[in-house]
């Protein structure tokens, strides 16, 4: 079974549709975390994601430069931002290695247009009017208490918890 990867834009850091609760790990890019200001409410999930087990990762020249080249033959080059293109990059990089498979969290039709092109699997989190179907948890790895907000300790044993997107009817 390959290792999997949720990688997040920042629409999804609020809101989204995750597909297995255990053994993901959750990235996003450089790009994004500069599109979120200090001070939010975005940041402050943003912040507290990254302590229970988020990681931010900078996709390879190659990778960015072949999503650019992608973009310009489908004409979404004019609506994909420095982040967006940066997420599909390093979707190709987790891919390149054969034990590591990549999902695109995201709701922006021009990086799923992409993502099918380059055959990068993607969930799709919201339709109109439909939003925030899923919310952010923590889960002790020590205990296995699930928290339904973000918690860094978990406060019956002490252990450092990780986060996951879990589906608002599975709460
Ligand atoms: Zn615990």
């Amino acid at each position: 079974m390959k290792k999997q990867f949720f990688i997040i834009d920042t629409s999804a850091i609020l809101s989204g549709k995750p597909i297995r609760l255990d053994n993901i790990s959750i990235v996003t890019t450089p790009a994004v975390s500069n599109e979120l200001s200090p001070g939010g409410r975005d940041f402050r999930t943003f912040e507290l994601l990254k302590e229970t087990g988020l990681t931010i990762r900078a996709p390879s020249k190659e990778a960015i430069n072949r999503v650019k080249k992608t973009t310009q033959e489908t004409g979404d080059d004019s609506r994909l931002s420095l982040a967006d293109i940066e997420i599909v990059a390093l979707a190709i990089d987790i891919n390149k290695e054969s034990d590591q498979e990549a999902t695109i969290l995201t709701d922006d039709y021009s990086i799923q247009n992409i993502a099918s092109t380059l055959q990068i699997k993607f969930q799709v989190f919201s339709q109109k009017g439909i939003t925030k179907k899923f919310k952010w948890v923590s889960r002790c790895p020590g205990c296995k208490k699930q928290f339904n907000e973000i918690t860094k300790i978990c406060p019956v044993c002490g252990t450092i918890t990780k986060s996951y997107p879990l589906h608002k009817k599975n709460l």
